[in-house]
């Protein structure tokens, strides 16, 4: 993952998830500018009502001395990951004051006459880098510097961090609790406030009684187990991207071309297992196979075994009639566990088509409204200190099935995390809408159903036996939905006869059949088998997922390989198949879950992980440069399939103006849209503009007037398909009620 910390326009999951939040700006943001010592009590702030003051100039006021700062360190600072979970704790511990001071918010309470001051961080603040004198590649000393290097918006909390710890006699660190958070706070404690260790709070929901509790026990030091895995993680990921990409930049260069390429640790296996499922697929060959169906009363038997030699179809031409016997059972069904973070971004991928990337980011962004508990866990487990008969009373407002919920203890699932339970509502109520709403319905009524009765259900299973020969058929009726009323089920009923003794058979039907290519993965599936192979995190699949889309490797809803894609794998399991070696990255997995885990020498484990990887990627460095123009040419190739493919793909239709060119799908920079023009340009000036605000594709059918049917492509939407008009203008004027979307010229 560490490769998009150096290449432009990219980030590490966190600050890509950051990034999404910001977009809707949050209070603080919108508050903008707040002179320091003007308070504001934190109730107004929620409700967003400050006024907008411009700066004070700063005047040259003589700085403090170190006797002074010293006689004010009178207040314990919080310090948390993000503004919004900063403006959660301040109004849960007390009668908060809002605080600005350049553009950076802040706020103080009093608890038990304690002051208490809050400050936060924007997600990471130390980037790791080169050490200075670094060149070329393989490069191995790396350090840690603040992220205001790169990203200036993020010196504004650097420096009242700085300033607030000066005036502070204890820090808490309470930024989020996972290897991420550990990290975040671990290097502000040591880089900004020079402090070896600091108290900690722990919590999985931003509300005021989890908040209260987490303030006053929190722990006395740093998860140590969380901040030495995070660190040697940041290591491991940004010496593999920098160096690999480096590579391979450097062999597409030596081909005399250029494109930016990279491949991170764990977007290797991963794109090669895409590659291989595609060479599956490639290699399948269908094979007929048959199906024997007996009708009687109606019902099709199916005959317990496909028949792939056909002679054999002949033992069933004489059957006349058969023995049925049915027998009746009462199934209990559980309801399905609580979510942890895959089974969320499977099944709101399985209900929604909600892509796993933006479940984890809506997830992320209901967490910091304090609806839901702390997405990114693998628990699902519902311990009873988080009270979850509170919770469901409170819902039983919102979401009047909720006393349904009739279970005293929840059904589980079998994993858990030390770290967090499973995701599920606080109670707290905002109006929603389009995929936050989605996804939280779905947490909501996964919660309530882990605490609903059984599903009862009536199987039939009916068999007719003929000679040698069974035939089956199953029958399901609801009796009872229990959990099925609340949360979505994929149970289809269906009927049989209860047939017993001899029946007369009617026909015997034959059904030609062929065998299936393997499935191409779905996001959601391919989120699902990452986990059990255990390669990456599950806060990191997703996006490692997204990555290899945005560089080109992947395309399409069922995930297939790219020109490019092919090739880079093709490539290096030629000349460098350490790069993509799943057991070589799922081993270093599994040490930094035993520093996480194991609390021995973790200082000494970081250091050991670090060595192991110095020396695989000095011998991928060395396997990588005697065969650079190799692997240079195959990717300089697999990029101008690429292209040659995407140019293809944006072609509609022959331009209906000059009648020569083609009309494409292009994009244009200035008005930052796509719009349809002749590739005969500019002899041929036909231009037609397309839906604005969307990603528009080429489908490849055709409307019933035989025009080509575009895609449009909006976040949280679903896809529209239309039909591309080059002649609408004309027809609008013939009818103006028309309904078709703008194409026109
Ligand atoms: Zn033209």
């Amino acid at each position: 993952m560490a490769v998009e910390s150096f290449l432009p326009g990219t980030s590490e999951p966190k600050t890509t998830i950051e990034k999404e939040v910001r977009q809707k700006p949050s209070v603080d943001e919108r508050t903008t500018i707040e002179t320091p010592g003007r308070q504001m009590p934190a109730d107004e702030i929620e409700q967003d009502k400050m006024q907008v003051k411009k700066p004070k100039k700063r005047s040259a006021k003589p700085k403090r001395t170190a006797e002074e700062i010293e006689f004010v360190r009178d207040s314990t600072l919080i310090i948390t990951e993000k503004p919004q979970a900063a403006l959660k704790i301040a109004s849960a511990l007390g009668n908060a004051r809002k605080y600005n001071d350049n553009n950076v918010s802040f706020y103080e309470l009093t608890r038990n006459s304690k002051k208490i001051i809050v400050a936060s961080a924007v997600g990471h603040l130390f980037n790791l880098t080169y050490a200075e004198g670094e060149r070329g590649w393989p490069i191995f000393k790396t350090e840690w510097v603040p992220s205001y290097e790169r990203a200036a918006f993020t010196r504004r909390y650097y420096e009242l961090i700085k300033k607030l710890a000066k005036r502070a006699k204890e820090i808490i660190i309470a930024t989020d609790y996972d290897i991420e958070g550990e990290v975040i706070g671990w290097n502000i404690l040591r880089f900004i406030v020079k402090q070896e260790d600091a108290k900690r709070m722990k919590f999985s929901t931003l509300t005021k009684p989890e908040l209260e509790k987490a303030y006053d026990n929190p722990m006395p030091t740093l998860d140590w187990g969380q901040a030495y895995a995070g660190e040697t993680r940041h290591h491991l990921d940004w010496l593999y991207g920098i160096n690999l990409s480096r590579a391979l930049m450097s062999a597409i260069k030596k081909a005399g071309s250029f494109r930016v390429l990279s491949i991170g640790r764990i977007q290797g296996p991963t794109l090669k297992l895409i590659v291989d499922r595609e060479r599956e697929i490639t290699a399948f060959k269908p094979e007929p196979y048959w199906q024997v169906f007996a009708h009687t009363h109606n019902t099709p038997y199916k005959y317990v075994k496909d028949i792939f030699n056909k002679d054999e179809l002949k033992e069933f031409e004489h059957i006349k009639e058969a023995n049925a016997a049915t027998t009746k059972k009462t199934e209990h069904v559980e309801p399905p566990h609580p979510f942890d973070l895959t089974t969320l971004q499977r099944e709101a991928y399985g209900w929604h088509r909600i892509s796993p990337a933006r479940t984890l980011q809506v997830a992320q962004s209901l967490y910091l409204d304090g609806l839901i508990s702390y997405p990114r866990t693998s628990s699902q487990k519902l311990p009873p200190e988080i009270e979850p008969k509170k919770i469901l009373k409170t819902l039983e407002k919102q979401f009047p099935i909720a006393e349904k919920a009739t279970r005293q203890t929840p059904i589980e699932g079998p994993k858990s995390d030390p770290a967090h339970p499973a995701i599920y509502p606080t109670g707290e109520v905002a109006s929603l809408d389009n995929d936050e709403k989605k996804i939280y319905e779905l947490i909501v009524k996964r919660f309530i159903a882990a605490f609903s009765s059984d599903a009862v259900l009536a199987r039939t299973y009916s068999t007719l036996t003929a000679e040698d020969k069974k035939f089956t058929a199953n029958g399901t009726a609801v009796i009872e939905k229990g959990w099925m009323d609340i949360y979505p089920s994929t149970v289809e009923e269906s009927t049989v006869p209860d047939l017993n003794g001899p029946v007369k058979i009617d026909k015997i039907e034959i059904a030609e059949k062929e065998t299936q290519p393997p499935k191409r993965y779905t996001p959601a599936s391919l989120i699902t088998l990452l986990e059990k192979k255990n390669l990456g995190t599950k806060s990191t699949r997703s996006v490692i997922i997204e990555t290899l889309f945005e560089r080109g490797y992947l395309e399409g809803k069922s995930i297939q390989a790219t020109p490019l894609g092919m090739k880079l794998i093709l490539s290096l399991e030629k000349y460098s198949p350490i790069i993509i070696d799943e057991n070589l990255t799922r081993d270093l997995e599994e040490k930094m879950e035993d520093i996480q885990f194991k609390n021995d020498n973790r200082k000494e484990k970081e250091k050991a992980v670090l060595a192991d990887v110095e020396r695989i990627i000095g011998n991928i460095a060395r396997e990588f440069k005697e065969k650079e123009i190799e692997i240079g040419q195959a990717l300089v190739e697999g990029s101008q399939e690429l292209r040659e493919q995407q140019r293809e793909q944006s072609i509609i239709m022959p331009c209906p103006q000059c009648k020569i060119g083609m009309l494409t799908i292009k994009y244009s920079k200035k008005t930052k849209r796509q719009f349809a023009a002749c590739t005969k340009y500019p002899e041929c000036k036909a231009t037609y503009s397309l839906p604005p605000n969307s990603l528009i594709k080429k489908t490849d059918k055709m409307s019933e007037n035989n025009l080509p049917l575009l895609m449009a492509l909006r976040k949280g939407r679903k896809p529209w398909i239309f039909e591309f008009n080059p002649n609408y203008k004309k027809e609008v004027q013939k009818d103006k009620n028309s309904n078709q979307p703008s194409t026109s010229s």
